[in-house]
């Protein structure tokens, strides 16, 4: 017995927050020094409080309270302890575990809630990332393919390939074939195909009882604009009669199923 047990030991209260080092200066030497006049029953709640701090570190080994936490914490063990001493316990849990308690509730709740937002970054940030990549790679084929029919359209080394049609409610198309780049046909107003089908051009070669050659396939825009790229086309100027467009179930055919809607002769 001794007189801070009489006046209620101001120094049990500051036990928690001194095993969780949220002591200032001036607090952490006065308790040390009260600790080393030999109180038992700081000396005991010290040994209980530095156990569950340490259960509290054996839960998140990796992570440093932030000064914000600590602050918490150290705030959270006062209020309880003040209550508590007020309320004069009788019970067998000592009135510094509540506290203790309340603070290892506190540090899981803020563990687990940063943890879950560390997460959240984490996954929204690659979705992010995976979005942009794919963002970036189509802008850079859509300016390719862009830029590759401006050329196409531009250069006087293409050749010019009007494509008639026997269809009177039908446009006429205009191909340009560049030797290198390949081939673009344009037109505008041209009726969209009945479903889902498709309008596919067709390389029909020089050689005497060659099959037509199948190339790509496109639907006009809602406005009727058609306007076909193939960049590599599956065969040379050289070797090709005519072009030929029909129309065609979706995805294409590997031969014709209908008569031509465009015809146009090469060179
Ligand atoms: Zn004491």
């Amino acid at each position: 017995m001794n007189t801070d047990m009489a006046n209620g030991d101001q120094f049990r209260e500051l036990i928690e927050a001194y095993a969780l080092g949220a002591l200032d200066p001036p607090e952490r030497a006065s308790l040390e020094a009260h600790l080393a006049a030999g109180c038992a029953d700081c000396t005991k709640a010290l040994d209980e409080a530095r156990w569950l701090v340490s259960q509290l570190a054996f839960l998140a080994p990796d992570a440093q309270p932030s000064d914000m936490l600590r602050g918490r914490l150290l705030q959270t063990v006062r209020v309880e302890a003040r209550t508590a001493k007020s309320a004069k316990p009788t019970g067998a849990i000592p009135f510094w575990m509540w506290g203790a308690v309340a603070a290892l509730l506190l540090f899981t709740v803020y563990m687990s809630w940063e943890t879950i937002q560390v997460k959240k970054t984490i996954e929204a940030s690659n979705e992010q990332a995976k979005q942009e990549i794919a963002k970036r790679h189509e802008l850079e084929e859509k300016l390719a393919l862009a830029q590759r029919q401006a050329i196409i359209l531009t250069d006087p080394r293409s050749v010019k390939i009007p494509m008639a049609t026997g269809s009177k409610d039908m446009p006429k198309l205009e191909a340009m074939w560049h030797a290198k780049l390949g081939i673009v046909v344009m037109g505008q107003s041209v009726p969209m195909p009945s479903g889902n089908r498709t309008l596919q051009l067709w390389l029909i070669p020089k050689t005497p009882g060659a099959k037509p050659m199948p190339s790509m396939m496109v639907r006009p825009d809602a406005d009727g604009k058609f306007m076909l790229l193939v960049a590599n086309p599956p065969d040379a100027m050289e070797s090709t009669k005519a072009l030929a467009i029909t129309e065609e179930p979706a995805g294409g055919s590997q031969a014709p199923t209908t008569k031509p809607i465009w015809v146009g002769a090469v060179g």
